[in-house]
């Protein structure tokens, strides 16, 4: 018992079979009970048009022919003397309360103290007793007027035996209980049995889901044949598996990238120290050699604490201290640091900002963001290009955008470019740009100031990085105009 009850508890299809069980045997008791209840209500329905029909003949007779006595014995004796099945008796007293006539041997079967009193009727209703020897009886007493006078007014009591009507409703119980208990024995085996089929799909899926391991995450479960229910379900898992593949994939590649880059400046420091000691040197030598250290080392250092960012940017919340300034000082502080090396490079650095924008943001953070998009667009440009900064506002969001007629960026690169040490050129040559890790940490900041970026590009017209974050509006009309005075004056 305790076993049954842990297995309903713990297994689905448990709990499917006792809920089929259980409903099955309810509508099946229902069904029954209601068939019963009708037939019992027929048989009684039956009974008394069959002592509507006795009574009007009785008083027919006894209204229009009341000595014909001949045409009473007829009804009262002869007919139910006749009858093999349903016995039925019938007595008639007088108004004194003597037997008239009655049935042969009704006397044996029922006195005239075991009926009701008279009831009014039609219609008329029976009502069931037993005689002293236990067989039932359906009996009815009324009163029938003699004569046309109708002042005389006898006693007529019938009564029907029960036997075969009771016998039938025995053998009626008797087949409810036969096919109760073969419910009781097949509705459980036929529910188990349906609903393991039901959930097969499902141990499918859980053994698939058991042998995926970080070596077996193309596997995928074929959907077809299953029930739509169970089809939404596999493909849900199917696209939780296209995922984790291409997160895994992301996460391998990311761990060969890193190394990667890590193994480069060391490769170099090692390589450069090793020939420098090889033999005897000059301190002019040994000074350019540990200069180029240096730079290696601070390369290396520079890509450990982008990393380090980035993973601390991973958690919200962490690192913010936001404040409200306009975005136009943002762009200020950008484009003074990167003035001179747009103009080296003979690139158009423009800001187009409406000053009244403001930002609710970390300042050295966002001028981070900024100033990376800004980095990628001077190093895609050609001498004679625009870098345009550029915000505006839409439905409650702040649109920064960093444009740039650059060398664009092919349309299948375009999704993997916010991707840690992602780079279009895939050579990683140390000469043709940095670690790949710009676009990621503008993605981990804008995050974590609860906005979105994305990028659109294309090879012949260049690149245009966006990124939305919630607005603070502050329209300070007074500051418009010199805003955008300074904006031309750029
Ligand atoms: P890092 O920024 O770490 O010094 P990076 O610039 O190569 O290195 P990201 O800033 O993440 O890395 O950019 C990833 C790649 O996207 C770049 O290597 C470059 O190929 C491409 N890219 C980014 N911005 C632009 C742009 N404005 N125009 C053309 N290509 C771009
Ligand atoms: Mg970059």
């Amino acid at each position: 018992m305790h076993i049954l009850s842990f297995a309903i508890r713990t297994s689905l299809a448990g709990r499917l079979t006792t809920w089929y069980t259980g409903t099955s045997i309810l509508l099946l008791t229902a069904a029954t009970g209601l068939l019963y209840w009708a037939l019992i209500s027929e048989l009684n329905r039956d009974g008394d048009l069959f002592f509507t029909d006795k009574v009007n003949v009785i008083r027919t007779i006894l209204r229009e022919q009341p000595r014909d006595r001949e045409a009473l014995r007829e009804e009262v004796q002869l007919e139910s003397a006749a009858r093999t099945y349903d016995q039925f008796y019938i007595r008639l007293l007088d108004e004194r309360g003597d037997v008239v006539m009655e049935t042969p041997r009704m006397g044996q079967q029922l006195n005239s103290a075991s009926f009701p009193d008279a009831s009014p009727g039609p219609p008329f209703h029976g009502l069931s007793t037993t005689n002293k020897t236990g067989i039932p009886f359906g009996v009815l007493s009324t009163r029938v007027p003699v004569g046309n006078a109708g002042n005389v007014l006898w006693t007529m009591q019938i009564a029907v035996n029960r036997t075969q009507q009771r016998e039938l409703l025995a053998r009626y119980r008797h087949w409810l209980w036969s096919i109760w208990a073969c419910a009781f024995v097949f509705c459980p085996l036929l529910g188990y049995r349906i609903a393991t089929r039901g959930t097969r799909p499902l141990q499918r899926i859980g053994e698939t889901a058991r042998r995926i391991s970080s070596q077996t995450l193309n596997e995928r479960i074929d959907p077809a044949g299953y029930p739509v229910e169970l089809a939404t379900l596999a493909q849900v898992f199917n696209a939780m598996l296209d995922r984790l593949e291409d997160s895994f994939a992301r996460l391998s590649q990311f761990s060969a990238d890193l190394a990667h880059e890590l193994r480069t400046p060391v490769n170099n420091i090692r390589g450069e120290a090793e020939v420098a000691l090889a033999r005897a040197r000059s301190v002019d030598d040994y000074r350019e050699v540990l200069g180029s250290c240096l730079e290696e080392a601070a390369r290396l250092s520079q890509l450990i604490s982008d990393l380090l960012f980035l993973a601390r940017s991973e958690n919200p919340g962490e690192h913010l201290r936001p404040q409200e300034l306009p975005v136009l000082t943002i762009f200020s502080t950008v484009h003074d640091y990167f003035e001179a090396n747009a103009a080296q490079q003979g690139v158009d650095l423009v800001i187009e900002c409406d000053p009244a924008l403001h930002a609710e943001v970390d300042r050295q953070l966002i001028q981070r963001a900024v100033g990376n998009l800004v980095a990628n667009a001077l190093a895609h440009s050609k001498r004679g290009g625009i870098v345009t900064l550029q915000a505006s506002q839409d439905n409650g969001t702040l649109h920064v955008r960093v444009l740039d007629t650059g060398t664009g960026i092919p349309a299948e690169d375009l999704p993997r470019v916010f991707d840690r040490f992602y780079r279009v050129d895939r050579s990683r040559s140390p000469g043709s740009g940095g670690a790949g890790l710009g676009l990621a940490i503008v993605k981990g900041i804008v995050t974590l100031h609860h906005g979105t970026v994305s990028m659109k590009s294309n090879v012949s017209d260049g690149t245009s990085v966006t990124i939305r974050l919630p607005l603070v509006s502050r329209h300070r009309t007074g500051d418009m105009q010199e805003g955008l005075q300074n904006a031309i004056a750029r």
